[in-house]
């Protein structure tokens, strides 16, 4: 990579295990765009001197943001679109073209594009976890029209926060609870990632047309989607939802739209 070639980055820690590199550079070689995007392991006390050491570098495009910068970041970038307020969370910064740097979220979108041809209003959807990715999540079955959300989380105070945030009928349960009867599960929380605890959880009382939608993408298949196939209960696994969140993020730092006619390759890859 010479130094002026454009670049973007994922920022995170632990970050090894991020798939948006492969993505991205995937992109960039179909549309032969010289430009680089690699993943950098950034601390929590690292973070602020990272923002400011690459704002200053005219090369960086700007870089997504993963575990466990999200929240964090709302403090460090403009933040225009009002992603603090609506969600909570911010996933995606872009260096503009004058060296000022705006902050904003694809994850809701990214999130919601595999299960939008679903009718979702007055639906009732359990989602585990209450961090970043949780509120765009969120946010995305709020603007679905979703009924009520059952939030659990090892953290009463941040789900109970979440959830009168949104406006959105809920409860709150902690995470050995039995869960209610759902049409949606959604695990938005790093168990069953590798190199983390497994989420133990007993599907049973799920109805036999519940969807449960995995947020974790390595390993693909989460012992969660395991046993959901297990229930033949449908499911989505965290795929679908990093590419659609990454699509939205490369035309933001390399003004292109990706080839996304490849998407069937690229999940390929991504998997092997
Ligand atoms: P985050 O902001 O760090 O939030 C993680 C949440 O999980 C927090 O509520 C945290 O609880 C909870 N949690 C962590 N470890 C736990 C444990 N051992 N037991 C119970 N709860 C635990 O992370 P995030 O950005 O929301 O990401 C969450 C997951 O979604 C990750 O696996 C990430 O890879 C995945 N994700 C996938 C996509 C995609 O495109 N597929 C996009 C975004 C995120 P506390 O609040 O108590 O710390």
């Amino acid at each position: 990579m010479t130094k002026d070639m454009p670049y973007a980055e994922v920022i995170g820690d632990p970050i090894a295990h991020s798939k948006s590199p492969m993505i991205h550079k995937f992109w960039l070689d179909r549309l032969a765009m010289e430009a680089d995007y690699r993943a950098f392991l950034v601390t929590p006390v690292e973070l602020s001197g990272y923002i400011d050491q690459r704002q200053a570098d005219p090369a960086w495009r700007g870089c997504n943001v993963t575990i466990p910068h999200k929240i964090a970041m709302l403090d460090l970038v403009a933040d225009p679109g009002g992603v603090r307020q609506k969600i909570g969370a911010m996933n995606t910064v872009v260096r503009q073209a004058d060296g000022s740097l705006i902050g904003t979220n694809t994850d809701a979108a990214g999130f919601l594009a595999p299960i939008a041809d679903s009718d979702w209003s007055g639906k009732h959807a359990i989602l585990i976890g209450a961090g970043g990715a949780a509120r765009a999540v969120i946010f995305a079955l709020k603007q679905a029209g979703i009924g009520e959300i059952t939030i659990i989380a090892r953290s009463g105070l941040k789900a109970s926060g979440l959830l009168m945030q949104s406006s959105v009928k809920g409860s709150i349960l902690p995470m050995d609870a039995r869960l209610p009867e759902a049409d949606l599960l959604i695990n938005a929380s790093p168990l069953g990632m590798t190199g983390q605890p497994p989420l133990a959880v007993d599907l049973a009382p799920l109805p036999t047309d519940a969807l449960v939608y995995d947020l974790v993408y390595a390993p693909l298949e989460t012992g969660l989607l395991r046993a959901a196939k297990k229930r033949d209960l449908a499911v989505v696994d965290g795929l679908d939802m990093l590419i659609g969140q990454a699509a939205l993020a490369f035309e933001l730092f390399f003004g292109a739209t990706p080839p996304m006619e490849h998407d069937d390759e690229l999940r390929k890859l991504l998997v092997a």
